[in-house]
């Protein structure tokens, strides 16, 4: 039966070891809740780090403690030394990601030693899972820490279900650039099924750092690796909406309630909740606070602020500089404008238990949340869902995540002090009647996209792009499907091999034209070129030149521009069809224009087509350009009989009636006595060939995507393996 794995940095119990008692408690947070219902079922599993430094915790106790989560708590832990605590975590998941990814490059740490050491505990994790996992297990990986994880296990097996969830933003490309382990962190991702963000902004910035960095074609929300298609999509987590809009009926919430009124002495109260982090812009708004009390005197002694800040990372040194400069203001508030019997601002520095917050939330007339960067906050949908009166309202920054759902709030730049003091005054202003109207709107979307709901979504989306892999007509060629191959092809008197060029017997680069056989492969060729029972033959789009030059020297049939031109070995090339190329003067000075409004496209002329290369583009431009030359193309061709082709990076024009399912027709009719038959290509050209083959033939699509090929293989590197099989 398969399982459920969910994956993150810390398990969701905390582990305390007072006086060689063990405490265990179940974590409240977040992701524990929505999850719960996946994590209740008896097949599933957590993994994560237990929170206990391995040198600390005698190993008989480890023991136990791990015995003790797996049986009560369906929890395996991931054991971590200081030095990972150190550099994984507090080192390159706190001062590396958490920084740039919310924007503060100039405090971003890059160092390699922390790198290394965030590469050895996401391999500890992984160290970890395989002894836990089962084929056909879907595993959900989240967060930052471990961006290497999908990918490391994807390679383990290929059959797994594998979803991950980012928690915090993805910044722009322009700043992701900046890590110089962009593409080891792309890469590890790409091992993903579905890749989940807060907000579309962040998927978005996810794409273009995907195209950008690592070449690889993207559709819409989709992109291509390999034999995969994955899906980036937008999950915006939600709360537990019911805990929160009934908790005001609980006794203790009532209470403390009362007590916070009799503090406030009836005041206005305006209320934020943050845990301590450069992030949530608390220095900035405490100025807006200054600010507003400076512009409103009005308003002194009559509205007071409760300021919540939650200890956290207190071992990173930018934490604690923060917190001093953040008391600093608050005295500085204080003194210039408090008087006798009332403070402006209560600051606490502490947590505070969920009766408590609940408590805050209905007694505050305004929450204040202005961090700077934020993937979701989640305080924000909790004031609203704590307030079943509907009364309240939310000053929220356009840069939390949260701010992409809530629109109804007064949303404000976390920078413009000006108008955060402005915003207040609104809000305290602000018509009971227009709080509803607002906040109804509000309660409606938090109710239904609940915590549960994002869970469930997640999962059933994750489900469905995974069935889709495993539904592409396509047979993957490995495992039972290849030693059938290679046994047919041992068993075979005489074989007739048809193979592709680019994309097949060669990878691309960034430049395509440059792109020759490399020494692993003209052995193979000569192995399989020199083997009596074997025909083959290179089938290219490339010109005539280009193809002697490199395969002359070979026992080799040469197929060149799609099968236009043919040479058996020692003989001279003929044309198979008589082409007319007039048509060329026409369209070649309208790419010409594209060409010269597009940096780094070129053109390549042939025979009887002419090519528009877009690899070495900007992205987004060619894809742009595409489109125009596309529709240009397509519009003054109509009548003439070319077709337009799509190829990997390059859009092809070329007379229809040349084809490279044409160009092997006449070897498969004059060998039509023969036992094996192969065809392997990687792109459209590649199709007219798969198409005229037999159902008992072999033909191979390299990569993803729509296909008549029978089988596919996930990239060029598995056919040259699949060459030395062959050979052997
Ligand atoms: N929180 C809490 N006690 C506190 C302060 C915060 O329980 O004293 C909780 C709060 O209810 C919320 C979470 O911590 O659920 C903070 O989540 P958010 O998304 O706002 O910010 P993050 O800390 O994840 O950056």
């Amino acid at each position: 039966m398969s399982s459920t794995i969910i994956v993150s940095n810390r398990l969701p119990i905390n582990i305390s070891i007072e006086q060689d008692k063990i405490i265990y408690q179940q974590s409240i947070g977040g992701l524990a809740t929505g999850l719960k219902s996946f994590h209740e079922d008896e097949n599933s599993l957590w993994v994560g780090w237990n929170g206990l430094n391995t040198e600390e915790v005698p190993e008989a106790l480890e023991k136990t403690i791990t015995d003790e989560l797996k049986t009560k708590y369906n929890c395996a832990p991931v054991l971590l030394t200081q030095d990972d605590i150190e550099n994984y975590y507090l080192g390159f998941c706190n001062k590396t990601i958490w920084p740039l990814f919310h924007y503060f490059q100039n405090t971003t740490v890059f160092d390699p030693h922390l790198w290394e050491s965030y590469k050895l505990v996401n391999q500890k994790f992984y160290n970890t899972l395989i002894k836990l996992i089962k084929k056909g297990d879907t595993v959900w990986i989240h967060d930052y820490q471990l961006f290497l994880l999908p990918q490391l296990l994807r390679e383990y097996d290929s059959t797994l279900t594998i979803g991950f969830f980012l928690h915090i933003p993805f910044p722009s490309y322009e700043l992701f650039r900046q890590l110089p382990w962009r593409e080891e962190i792309l890469w590890g991702l790409t091992g993903s099924d579905l890749i989940g963000f807060h907000t579309f902004d962040y998927a978005r910035h996810f794409i273009s750092s995907i195209r950008r960095i690592l070449s690889l074609d993207a559709k819409g929300q989709n992109f291509f690796y390999k034999d995969r298609t994955i899906l980036v999509d937008v999950f915006p987590m939600g709360i537990d909406y019911d805990k929160f809009s009934t908790a005001i009926n609980n006794k203790d919430i009532q209470h403390a309630n009362i007590e916070y009124a009799v503090k406030t002495r009836g005041n206005q109260v305006v209320l934020s909740v943050d845990r301590l982090d450069y992030t949530k812009g608390i220095p900035e708004r405490l100025k807006a606070v200054d600010l507003f009390y400076t512009n409103n005197p009005n308003y002194l002694e009559k509205v007071t602020f409760i300021m919540i800040v939650a200890p956290s990372r207190a071992d990173v040194d930018t934490y604690m500089s923060l917190l001093k400069e953040i008391e600093e203001l608050v005295s500085h508030t204080n003194g210039k404008h408090g008087t006798i019997g009332w403070t402006p601002i209560m600051f606490f520095y502490k947590p505070f238990p969920f009766s408590e917050l609940v408590s805050l939330y209905n007694l505050a007339d305004v929450l204040l949340v202005t961090p700077l960067r934020d993937g979701m906050n989640l305080v924000a949908k909790e004031y609203i869902a704590s307030r079943p009166d509907k009364l309240g309202t939310l000053i929220l920054s356009e840069t939390a995540g949260a701010a992409s759902e809530l629109g109804e709030a007064l949303i404000v730049n976390p920078n413009d002090l000006e108008m955060i003091s402005q915003q207040l005054k609104v809000a305290l202003e602000m018509p009971k009647r227009e709080q509803i109207e607002r906040n109804t709107i509000l309660h409606k979307r938090l109710k239904r996209y609940n915590i549960f709901f994002w869970a469930s979504e997640f999962m059933r989306k994750l489900q469905s792009i995974h069935l889709r892999h495993t539904t592409i007509k396509s047979i993957l060629l490995a495992n039972k499907e290849e030693s059938k191959f290679l046994s047919d092809y041992k068993k075979a008197s005489k074989r007739l091999l048809f193979f592709d060029y680019d994309g097949t017997l060669v990878q691309f680069n960034n430049s395509p034209l440059k792109a020759v056989p490399d020494a692993e492969l003209k052995q193979y060729l000569t192995h399989l070129s020199t083997d009596p029972k074997n025909c083959l033959s290179v089938v290219s789009g490339r010109q005539k030149d280009f193809l002697e030059e490199h395969f002359g020297p070979y026992n080799v049939n040469l197929i060149a521009n799609h099968g236009l031109s043919f040479k058996e070995p020692n003989k001279d090339w003929i044309e198979t069809e008589i082409v007319h190329n007039e048509w060329q003067s026409e369209i070649r000075p309208i790419m010409q224009l594209f060409t010269d409004n597009t940096p780094g496209s070129f053109i390549e002329e042939k025979t009887f087509s002419l090519a528009w290369h877009y690899r070495r583009c900007d992205p987004d431009l060619s894809s742009l350009r595409l489109n125009e030359l596309r529709e240009t193309l397509l519009d003054l061709t109509g009548t003439m009989n070319l077709s337009i082709m799509d190829g990997n990076k390059v859009l092809e024009i070329k007379d229809s009636s040349v084809n490279k399912g044409k160009g092997i027709q006449p070897l498969l009719i004059k060998n039509s006595s023969v036992d094996f038959v192969m065809a392997i290509g990687d792109d459209h050209t590649d199709e007219d060939m798969f198409q005229i083959l037999d159902e008992t033939d072999y033909s191979i699509k390299i990569g993803t995507g729509k296909t008549s090929a029978k089988f596919h293989l996930p990239d060029a590197a598995s056919f040259r393996s699949l060459l030395g099989k062959m050979i052997k």
